[in-house]
């Protein structure tokens, strides 16, 4: 990626030891969608097209999807052990998903955390403290180290579509397929008529239940890339993506409550859980998010958070100016940014990136 020509909307400095992201072009005034982000359609006005048409719709109301819910577990088997598979991440938005899933909705929840090698140790800590406060069952997976290295640094390398790079780094597709795929085996095994996930508002999709079929689409066009890249990985892949059993649907209860991050807080704090200091601004549990942003700005010319903030702005979840903050503040040292590429396998200088260390 560092021989690569950055985009020419992009500059870096380092501000307090970390990286700060300038972005040179118009930004709508509403939200803060970038000129550089697709399709965005600034007008003279500079309100994007995402806000002139109120910002993508936003999936069914709660009530719709709470009853398609209880009517799904309804009809599944009465001796499952399980009501859902909670994909877990340790994050303050899969936690909050916990506390809801257990306390509000009374759910019997089989917590799954799939290691990729970089969950910040704060994140294990929360986890341990979150599953114990609500009495979940937590298990744990950790798929080989070279394999998630792997899927990591063919995803840097290799072009995905615009799909996946308007909501989230190729990095982070491919690993979430990965955690889909495997939840959803998982949920299979223990029986589980449902998954379930929190994702927040405007990350990933609008909608609160997503059906099987969409969720196996997602792990079609994330492998791909990464299987006609390598044949190798291709067959690792395939363990994951060719299931005897079809998809579950996976659920998302933080679209089914209201999204106010302070009260998120709140609740997380009371339940023991602690803000990691060593993740970047956008992540609570994963140390390699943010190279990936970083590695997604300089390619597409905006964060690939950018997206979900604009959502949560125009929703009036954040304040325009803190959500501009978070974008350019990611919270990396450029001597921490070495090292993850180094551990990817990559070999990236500070320098490379047009930043001086000292
Ligand atoms: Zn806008």
């Amino acid at each position: 990626m560092s021989q690569k020509p950055f985009h020419p909307a992009i500059r870096l400095s380092i501000e307090a030891g970390g990286i700060v992201v300038h972005n040179l072009s118009r930004r709508c005034g509403r939200c803060i969608l970038p000129e550089t982000f697709p399709s965005v359609g600034l007008s003279s006005e500079a309100v994007c097209a995402y806000c002139r048409d109120g910002g993508g719709g936003g999936g069914a109301p709660a009530e719709e999807v709470m009853a398609e819910v209880r009517a799904l577990l309804a009809a599944a088997d009465a001796a499952r052990g399980y009501d859902c598979v909670a994909l877990y991440s340790g994050g303050k938005d899969s936690s909050v998903a916990l506390y809801a899933l257990t306390r509000e909705m009374g759910m019997r929840v089989l917590a799954f955390t799939l290691d990729n090698g970089f969950v910040s140790e704060t994140a294990f800590r929360n986890m341990k403290r979150i599953t114990d406060a609500l009495g979940v069952d937590h298990v744990m997976y950790r798929p080989a180290r070279r394999f998630m290295t792997r899927i990591y640094s063919v995803s840097l390398q290799e072009p995905f579509d615009q799909e996946t790079t308007k909501y989230s780094t190729s990095g982070c597709g491919s690993c979430i397929s990965v955690v889909l795929a495997a939840g959803a085996r998982l949920a299979a095994e223990k029986n589980a008529p449902l998954l379930a996930g929190g994702w927040t508002p405007g990350q990933f999709t609008n909608d609160a239940l997503l059906p099987g079929e969409f969720l196996e689409s997602v792990c079609v066009r994330h492998f791909g890339p990464l299987s006609a890249r390598s044949d190798d990985l291709g067959r690792e892949l395939d363990r994951y993506g060719k299931r005897g059993s079809p998809f579950p649907s996976l659920f998302n209860p933080l679209y089914c409550r209201g999204y106010d991050e302070a009260q998120i807080y709140n609740v997380l704090g009371g339940l023991g859980w602690v803000r990691p200091a060593d993740t970047d601004s956008c992540s609570t549990n994963c140390l390699l998010n943010g190279f990936l942003v970083l590695d997604h700005l300089l390619k597409y010319g905006y964060h690939p958070y950018e997206y979900e903030l604009a959502h949560h702005v125009r929703s009036g979840f954040l304040p325009r100016e803190e959500a501009l903050a978070r974008i350019a503040r990611i919270n990396v040292s450029p001597s921490a940014l070495e090292k993850i590429a180094g551990e990817l396998g990559l070999e990236v200088r500070a320098e490379d990136y047009g930043l001086n260390c000292d």
